[in-house]
């Protein structure tokens, strides 16, 4: 067997892979990135291909050539919310314009970039296991049939959902995440499909519940070229997404006629992110980790963060001549005072929804005045009605709901737990020392969301 020895050797070449890469070589580190695919194959992956903006990403590459490259849509103003039963809601972009891309081409880009800067990419390089003494020391691979050992400091598992490399690690002795369960994911779908006419609806991203929990959404990546898909949370039966998501664009008339041009599907995470994820040598990015936003499965912004920030972290613990676990616990920190502690907050709206008949949360938001429905779903839970308003609102809701008030009671306590959630998170710990009190503080209240909700433990 041939036998390498780098700095870093990232196993997966998704958005999280290469911004670990492209960061650990900017700053000098030898580093390999080693993808499955063939390089014809790079960047084809199943997804909504929806992405905030070119300012979501951190700024190792060229972003402005992504942009130029891929982003097909940048006129992307608002989120509608496809009401079957009557009026659609709005919800404005606060902070400008987000994007629909060409994800075959950004994922391009972004392995074009990477080897640019400086790592190497190796593809057609299945990694089958990990090689480790206590502390991860590299991995063992094949390509083209000969098998192949890479030795490093550190190992970033990039290898996406449900992640192989965290059957072939013993984490004994570690605090690494290992309460993961298929329960915990969504199984999705999407086909890209090209239109006759322009959708009315090329400025917005746009997203319609499905009768088991879960939606549907069509992005335009341009006027004529919809992404439409959809998924359903594996806690629940499958749903047969091919037939479902069929039947619902033969009953859309901008389909009608249309012509599908590729079609993929994949399980993503739709679970807080991991309590921690790393161990001596080792670290976990992108969905790998569950860095994904749990209710609108927008994973592209935290893995690009992610795998940014477990290279920077990597580079400082190799620098110090120390990879162990409480060395590269300041990425842990990293990620759950920023997007993690938003993810976890998301992830009490799936567990309170998971909770009920999708037909009894659709009649909720169809009896909601719409304003009232945004500011539920508003980021900091800010109501942004004035007071006669409010008023109005209130008398409205109070007539309308009829029925579902405890439902709405509860509803309004998960939004308050979430609230005291996010400060739990921002007292993630400085040292896995303090890891278990935080755990347990975590837990007590993640108990008190069971039992408002009356839903069976997620985790
Ligand atoms: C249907 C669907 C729709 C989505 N829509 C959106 C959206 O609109 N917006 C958004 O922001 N997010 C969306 N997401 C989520 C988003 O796609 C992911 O969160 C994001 O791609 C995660 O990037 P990653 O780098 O962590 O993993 P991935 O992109 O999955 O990359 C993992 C890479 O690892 C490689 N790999 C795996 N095993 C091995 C191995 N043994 N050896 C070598 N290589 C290996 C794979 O080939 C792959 O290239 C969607 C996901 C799905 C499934």
């Amino acid at each position: 067997m041939t036998s390498e020895t780098r700095d870093i050797v990232v196993v997966g070449g998704g958005t999280a892979g290469c911004f670990a890469a492209a960061t650990a070589a900017q700053e000098g580190l030898d580093v390999v990135l080693l993808e499955r695919k063939s390089e014809d194959d790079g960047g084809h992956i199943a997804c909504g291909d929806a992405i905030k903006g070119k300012s979501t990403f951190p700024d190792v590459i060229d972003r402005e050539y992504l942009r130029q490259e891929s982003f097909t849509n940048e006129n992307i103003r608002r989120a509608m919310f496809m009401n079957p039963d009557g009026e659609n809601y709005d919800i404005p972009f606060e902070d400008g314009k987000g994007a629909v891309c060409d994800r075959k081409r950004y994922g391009e880009v972004l392995l074009e970039e990477a080897d640019r800067v400086g790592a190497d990419i190796e593809y057609n390089t299945v990694v089958k296991d990990v090689v480790q003494n206590g502390t991860v020391q590299g991995v063992t691979a094949v390509r083209r049939g000969n098998p192949i050992e890479y030795e490093a400091d550190v190992v970033i598992d990039a290898a996406g959902s449900l992640s192989f490399l965290q059957d072939k690690v013993d984490f004994e002795g570690t605090n690494y995440d290992t309460n993961v369960t298929y329960q915990q994911f969504c199984s999705a779908y999407r086909e890209i499909i090209e239109t006759k006419e322009p959708v009315e609806y090329d400025d917005a991203i746009v997203f319609k519940p499905t009768e088991k929990l879960g939606y549907l959404w069509y992005f335009p990546r341009t006027g004529t070229e919809i992404n439409a898909g959809l998924g359903f949370q594996m806690n629940k039966p499958p749903m047969e997404l091919v037939s479902v998501l069929k039947d619902d664009l033969e009953n859309q008339p901008e389909f009608r006629g249309a012509k599908v041009k590729d079609k993929l599907g994949a399980a993503l995470p739709t679970r807080r992110p991991y309590d921690s994820a790393v161990a001596p040598g080792f670290m976990s990015v992108g969905d790998a980790a569950g860095h994904v936003n749990p209710t609108t499965g927008g994973g592209i912004p935290g893995a690009a963060k992610a795998g940014h920030w477990a290279a920077e972290v990597a580079i400082e613990a190799i620098g110090n001549g120390d990879v162990g676990e409480s060395a590269l616990w300041a990425y842990n920190r990293r990620v759950q005072t920023d997007f993690g502690k938003r993810f976890a907050a998301m992830d009490l709206y799936n567990i309170f929804g998971g909770a009920h008949e999708m037909d009894e949360l659709t009649e909720v938001v169809t009896a909601l005045p719409g304003q009232m429905l945004i500011d539920l779903m508003g980021k900091k839970g800010s109501v942004s009605l004035s007071l006669p308003e409010k008023l109005k609102a209130a008398v409205i809701t109070a007539v309308r709901t009829r029925g579902h008030w405890d439902i709405l009671r509860e509803a309004h306590q998960v939004n308050k737990l979430a609230g005291q959630l996010k400060e739990i998170y921002d007292d993630y710990p400085d040292s896995p020392e303090a890891f278990e009190s935080w755990q347990s503080r975590r837990d007590d209240l993640m108990e008190r969301v069971y039992d408002v909700t009356g839903a069976e433990p997620k985790y």
